[in-house]
């Protein structure tokens, strides 16, 4: 059975004091789950020494985005390798967010997943559909897509050692939930999918989750943790949807 994960995901949010005012009221005394916080790339060694001083051991840090590229002319992109370097132990690919703002396709999402492999780093592979999508009954095939191309640059072994988050574009920063049973219904797809390692693998729920609806997605079989977005800038919150997992 996968271990329950809880992701912060803070996006373009927040400066060194929000930092500092985040894990000084960062309590995660009894949480049995694992729990990352990605913050944006100039905080990541900031952030690295905060998690080391906390000393919770279930505490790590994550990325929010890498480059496909080992290294070189790459003006503003960031290497597995430099995330390595910087005590990073998740990596974040194929966020929506980056997916639609950035043009990423499944094909550049499935090399970045490749890269923090190769580095040793966990990839967290974000997927998830549109609401159009899913109002034209899409939703399986799209999601079905998103990992094919990953297994497709790996094959089936990509999985050992990953993090699937699936995360309905339509719900994330909208308020706007899954039901905890269409969620499950999804997440036993992606576990199907997954093959062999799917067992093993966690698999998240993402899309406006908080602490007034993370034990009801939790409680469903297939959700091992959630990867959250804006609920994640309040501490308080977080750390409230981190005991809800676990
Ligand atoms: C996310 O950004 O991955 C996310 C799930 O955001 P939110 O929790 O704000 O919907």
């Amino acid at each position: 059975m996968p271990s329950s994960l809880v992701i912060a995901n803070w996006k373009m949010h927040g400066d060194r004091a929000f930092a500092e005012a985040f894990f000084s009221a960062l309590d995660l005394t009894g949480v049995a789950a694992d729990v990352a916080i990605c913050p944006p790339f100039p905080y990541l060694s900031l952030v690295a020494g905060r998690v080391e001083q906390a000393g919770f051991g279930q505490l790590a840090l994550g990325a929010q985005s890498v480059c496909a590229e080992e290294g070189g002319a790459f003006t503003g992109e960031v290497s597995a390798d430099m995330l390595v370097d910087c005590g990073v132990r998740y990596v974040i690919v194929g966020h929506s967010e980056r997916r639609s703002l950035y043009g990423e396709t499944s094909e550049l999402v499935a090399r970045k997943f490749a890269a923090v492999k190769k580095a040793g780093l966990v990839p967290v592979l974000c997927v998830g559909e549109t609401l159009e999508e899913r109002e034209a009954g899409r939703t399986l095939e799209v999601i079905s897509g998103q990992l094919q191309a990953v297994a497709d640059c790996l094959g089936v072994e990509a999985w050992r050692g990953a993090v699937v988050a699936y995360e309905p574009v339509w719900a994330i920063g909208t308020g706007k939930t899954a039901a905890p049973e269409q969620a499950q219904e999804v997440h036993r797809f992606i576990r199907e999918r997954l093959g062999e390692a799917g067992g093993d693998t966690p698999l998240l729920y993402g899309g406006s989750v908080k602490s007034g609806n993370a034990e009801a997605l939790f409680t469903q079989q297939d959700i091992d943790g959630a990867l959250v977005g804006g609920a994640s800038l309040d501490a308080k919150e977080f750390v409230s949807i981190c005991r809800a997992a676990g």
